[in-house]
């Protein structure tokens, strides 16, 4: 009966196969399972006796049951499904036709509870050619897998009658992923004058440039961070499935439409919630912020051993999680966004209330504006709070939507896709130093003027490249295949110094 009964374990978003074999043999009562912990069994045996039970499936004997391969680290509650299903078999409560997957967790009364990582499991099962049987509340996301025989399971004993061929369980309909992008809040239209900060943002999105915006209480940093996500372009069908496995490792539904995740974090979260791991590893905000936005607001109030933690997945768009029962690797690529006040107190420059930071703490606040994470910041924006007057004269004035302004974004990243051949990177964001030189196409009155700024602002290298790569993206926005000196202009305009004098 080898191979006949298969469940699952999660890997990063990887689903691998778990064999289950079932054996009762005459004796004093005993349950065990080979290749489980031993607290997932204890849980595990009692749920599967209590379900079967209720389908007065009595178990009597020594039971046991084995989950190969056995150094396999295992999760116990997504195998009660598959348990209870090979003691069944072994009680010829039915006859085992044919080899499938199952997965779930048995509630006593026998309902079969949703669980996580049923995406990865309907993967494995349209790679192994086998059909899945997985809870009805997780019906909805592997509806989203194409290719796959997959049925929604109520109850145990649904499953069961079914396997007897006494009724059937409906299938799992194939679903779209959802074509359209909903309305995002808040829209860029309701965000009131930042004429500079709200270009920025359309920058950013276009170029997938990590950006820093800084500003005082109430100048709406916040609001405009959350309005990012409205202009950024649609999820691919790829990267729809890839932040689908992500959530679905979690255990969150998936996505309604589009859009690209937007994940906030607070410097009192732990590394584990923001990096992934814990005991039951899983992945944390900056995979589920994958191929969307990761926000950290009140920037400088980070601990330094999270912004060390970061630096990893930021660099390399994935993070490997480290425990004893072997690593895990989960995606990160995101756009960073971060936010802080241009003081201590919060109001330096502010047009109406005044600074009572020292000259020593302005200087001790300023070095936080250093190190990894800004390091791969290319943006950085001042927004400033609007004065009285400006609020009342911008009362009646909309601005752009963030559907037009979406629009452009996604001809941006077009151009850049189609240069991808020559430079080998998506975005403008990714151009290493040596790309870089060979395809930014100065023109030559803005390679004179580089030069000339560069010396009087004392750009470093770094610094130079930043320039360049933002520069790049102002001009694919432009649709304009070289870049002008206006461009590199407006791509000093956003270095780090400007918001830190
Ligand atoms: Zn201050």
């Amino acid at each position: 009966m080898a191979a006949e009964i298969q469940g699952i374990t999660l890997r990063g978003v990887e689903a691998l196969p778990v064999e289950v074999e079932a054996e009762i043999t005459s004796g004093m009562f005993s349950f065990s399972v080979v290749g489980l912990p031993d607290a997932a069994v204890r849980e595990s045996r009692e749920r599967v006796r209590a379900a079967l039970r209720e389908l007065d499936v009595s178990i009597y004997g020594r039971i046991a049951v084995n989950l190969a391969p056995a150094d396999l680290p295992k999760e116990g509650s997504l195998l009660d499904l598959p348990i209870a299903v090979a003691l069944a078999a072994e009680k010829k409560f039915f006859a085992l036709k044919q080899a499938a997957i199952y997965m779930g967790e048995l509630a006593l009364d026998g309902r079969v509870r949703p669980v996580r990582g049923a995406v990865p499991a309907a993967m494995l099962a349209r790679a192994l050619k086998l059909p899945l049987f997985c809870p009805v509340g997780n019906s909805a996301e592997v509806a989203l897998v194409d290719g796959v025989e997959a049925y929604g399971v109520p109850t145990l004993k649904d499953l069961l009658l079914h396997l007897r061929g006494e009724s059937s369980l409906s299938r799992v309909d194939k679903n779209m992923p959802p074509d359209v992008l909903g309305a995002v809040e808040p829209d860029f239209a309701d965000v009131r004058g930042q004429s500079q900060a709200k270009r920025a943002l359309e920058i950013a999105a276009a170029g997938h440039h990590n950006i820093l915006l800084v500003g005082s209480p109430g100048s709406g940093k916040t609001m405009m961070a959350r309005a990012l996500q409205g202009i950024l372009p649609p999820l691919s069908d790829d990267e729809f499935l890839e932040t689908l496995l992500i959530r679905s490792a979690v255990g969150l539904p998936a996505p309604s439409d589009r859009r690209r995740p937007f994940r906030q974090v607070h410097h009192t979260a732990s590394t584990v919630s923001i990096c992934g791991g814990g005991s039951d590893i899983r992945p944390g905000e900056v995979s589920l912020a994958h191929r969307g936005v990761l926000f950290l607001d009140e920037f400088t109030e980070f601990r330094r051993d999270l912004i060390e933690a970061l630096r990893q997945p930021l660099e390399d768009g994935f993070i490997t999680v480290n425990r004893a029962s072997g690593s895990v690797t989960y995606p990160s690529r995101v756009l960073l966004v971060l936010a802080a006040n241009p003081c201590a107190c919060g109001w330096r420059g502010d047009p109406v209330e005044q600074c009572r930071c020292s000259s020593v703490e302005l200087e001790r606040y300023r070095r936080k504006f250093s190190g990894p994470m800004l390091d791969r910041v290319d943006l950085y924006v001042s927004v400033p709070r609007l004065t009285p007057q400006e609020l009342l004269e911008l009362n009646n004035a909309t601005g752009e939507s963030s559907t037009d302004i979406r629009k452009r974004v996604v001809r941006a990243r077009a151009i850049q896709w189609e240069r991808k051949k020559l430079t080998g990177a998506e975005c403008n964001a990714e151009l290493s130093e040596r790309q870089l030189k060979n395809n930014v196409a100065l023109s030559a009155k803005a390679r004179q003027y580089l030069a000339s700024m560069a010396e009087r602002l004392r750009l470093s290298g770094r610094g130079m490249s930043r320039v360049l790569r933002v520069a790049r993206t102002i001009a694919d926005l432009a649709g304009s295949p070289g870049i002008e000196a206006s461009a590199v202009a407006e791509a000093i305009a956003y270095r780090d110094a400007g918001v830190l004098e």
